[in-house]
């Protein structure tokens, strides 16, 4: 929450789940100031044993993930970033879902691959098709003379919020040989997730997207066969990991998502009732003649929708598109993009029924209001 938002009914997608819990907003005081969590560095981040990140980085962190190894990065995009230009060569191939976010698309543009994707089904369910990664590697190998040396989904995607079968596009990128990566940032600190039980070689996540930490942070896990390429050390600098750069969140990014980091543990566990609340939420809204895209029944807090009765109300009024911000902040309301109507996402992310019920009202009286 900015300060200008703070106190009001945030439904942004991108903020719901990066709330600071109380201890990771007093670790933000505490280590502020800068490279304030070297004072005891043996020389690489990882290694810190005061403040605790050594324990963390290779003890709850992996587990957590349900990896051999983990790092923590500046973000989900530099840990994509890593792994692609750790396991691939320029002039490679990457297949990602139709679904990938850009942060995947610039991360291999800047490793120099080449980018297939497996294509979703479009309006309205935008569905991926696990088996259509088989097709996507074929034809890769026929245009290209070689099978891709990396696959990516997004899970879930970051518009529609689709939960894509993982452990079959798994299988698949198994049988080709192909490691596979799995793009969590909607995922890693809002439901359970463990890259072992998906089959995926690796998994990252978001931080400030979804836990609850001050940004910009990510965390990485790797399977044990490819830690190796992965963190690589410097010829020079024997301790420092060269995708790393020696060292990515120097600072009071990762002090907060280790102060957060037993909250979001905790909270992974109460996933089932996110997924009951984002389902009576899209019912509602439903009832008020929005449309709910993406997977039906949802099974994420992130959902996309398209609002024809808005839209048509936006045509014909003074304040044009602006209108339903405007009417949302009025009732206290943040979160839908200023100047959307007809296709906006929100999430339902740890708000209590009693908040989103006040949102559920709004839409209401604002429908009405203009009708
Ligand atoms: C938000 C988001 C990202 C980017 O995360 P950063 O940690 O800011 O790099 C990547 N992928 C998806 C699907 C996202 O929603």
């Amino acid at each position: 929450m900015s300060r200008k938002t703070v106190g009001m009914i945030n439904i942004d997608p991108l903020q719901t789940g990066g709330i600071l819990t109380p201890e990771a907003r007093s670790a933000l005081l505490q280590w502020g100031d800068g490279y304030s969590i070297c004072d005891f560095c043996p020389g690489t981040l990882n290694e810190i044993r005061t403040p605790p990140i050594h324990d963390f980085i290779y003890g709850a962190l992996p587990e957590f993930l349900g990896t051999d190894h983990a790092r923590v990065t500046n973000g989900a995009r530099e840990a994509k970033f890593m792994v692609m230009h750790a396991i691939t060569d320029k002039g490679d191939s990457i297949v990602l879902d139709g679904s990938a976010h850009y942060t995947s698309f610039v991360a291999a543009e800047r490793a120099g691959l080449k980018i297939k994707t497996v294509s979703n089904s479009g309006y309205p369910y935008y569905k991926v098709n696990p088996e259509d990664y088989a097709q996507i590697f074929e034809e890769t190998k026929k245009d290209t003379g070689k099978l891709p040396t990396l696959a990516l989904l997004t899970y879930p995607d970051g518009n529609y919020g689709n939960i894509v079968d993982a452990k079959h596009v798994a299988k698949i990128c198994h049988e080709y040989g192909i490691p596979f990566l799995l793009n969590g940032a909607y995922a890693v600190g809002r439901m359970p997730i463990s890259a072992k039980k998906v089959g995926a070689d690796f998994i990252v996540g978001s931080g400030h997207k979804s836990m609850a930490s001050s940004g910009p942070v990510g965390v990485l896990g790797v399977s044990d066969e490819h830690h190796e390429k992965i963190f690589e050390k410097s010829e020079f600098f024997k301790v420092k990991e060269l995708e790393l750069l020696g060292c990515t969140a120097r600072g009071v990014t990762i002090m907060t998502l280790m102060a957060s980091f037993p909250h979001v543990v905790g909270r992974v566990n109460l996933w089932d009732d996110e997924v009951q609340k984002a389902q009576w939420f899209s019912a509602q809204l439903e009832n008020l003649g929005l449309k709910q895209l993406g997977d039906r029944p949802h099974k994420h807090d992130l959902m996309f929708f398209e609002a024809p009765n808005l839209y048509e109300i936006s045509q014909r009024i003074k304040d044009g598109r602006y209108f339903l911000y405007k009417e949302l902040k009025n009732r206290n309301i943040h979160g839908v993009k200023p100047g959307l109507t007809k296709l906006f996402k929100l999430s339902t992310f740890s708000l209590s029924r009693s908040d989103l019920n006040v949102v559920i009202e709004a839409f209401g009286d604002i429908i009405k209001k203009y009708a």
